[in-house]
């Protein structure tokens, strides 16, 4: 039902009235006093994968393009990546072009509306978005970029640029120019 309702109304505004844990999804707006303890800490909640703290909101996140799931806070980017000192061990082959930059300062969810992840069909893409640079219309949702990173076979993510976009900005057309020397 969900699956249809999304196909007929894409980008719409999604509302999901008495809501329970097991309905909760991407895009919509979940209503019920049955929501259980659970939502609560469902919200995609970062640590520093260097010095363990919390990214919270107001922290710039800095996420690798070439490791799945590996996130660094804005104080060990300054500390061991721009400055060169990269003494960590779970920083080698990473210098500072190999990570994604997140301002990270909007505390409520970020929703793209038109744009569905070319992986996981999902639509708006909820969260971060990743956009293909050398594709025409190539973007994948953040849980989905982790994925293909991981994945051995994933041809597509280690050949081509990807751009990250946070928040909507309808005046800008995506065409950041590749800095990324990982790219051919
Ligand atoms: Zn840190
Ligand atoms: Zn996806
Ligand atoms: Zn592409």
């Amino acid at each position: 039902m969900y699956e249809i309702i999304e196909k007929m109304m894409p980008g719409s505004k999604k509302i999901e009235l008495f809501a329970r844990n097991n309905n909760l999804r991407e895009g919509w707006l979940s209503v019920g006093n049955q929501l259980g303890e659970n939502y609560q800490q469902w919200k995609n909640i970062l640590t520093c994968d260097l010095c363990d703290n919390l990214i919270s909101v107001g922290i710039k996140r800095y996420k690798s393009k070439k490791k799945a799931n590996f996130d660094i806070c804005e104080v060990c980017f300054n500390n061991s990546v721009k400055s060169k000192v990269n003494s960590n061990e779970k920083l080698k082959e990473h210098s500072e072009v190999d990570f994604f930059e997140f301002v990270n300062n909007i505390d409520e969810d970020i929703l793209h509306h038109y744009f569905s992840c070319n992986n996981c069909n999902s639509e708006p893409i909820w969260g971060n978005r990743f956009h293909c640079l050398e594709c025409d219309n190539f973007d994948l949702c953040e849980a989905c970029f982790d994925k293909e990173l991981a994945s051995e076979n994933s041809v597509h993510i280690k050949s081509h640029c990807f751009s990250n976009i946070e928040v909507m900005n309808l005046n800008k057309v995506d065409s950041s120019s590749c800095q990324w020397n990982g790219c051919a």
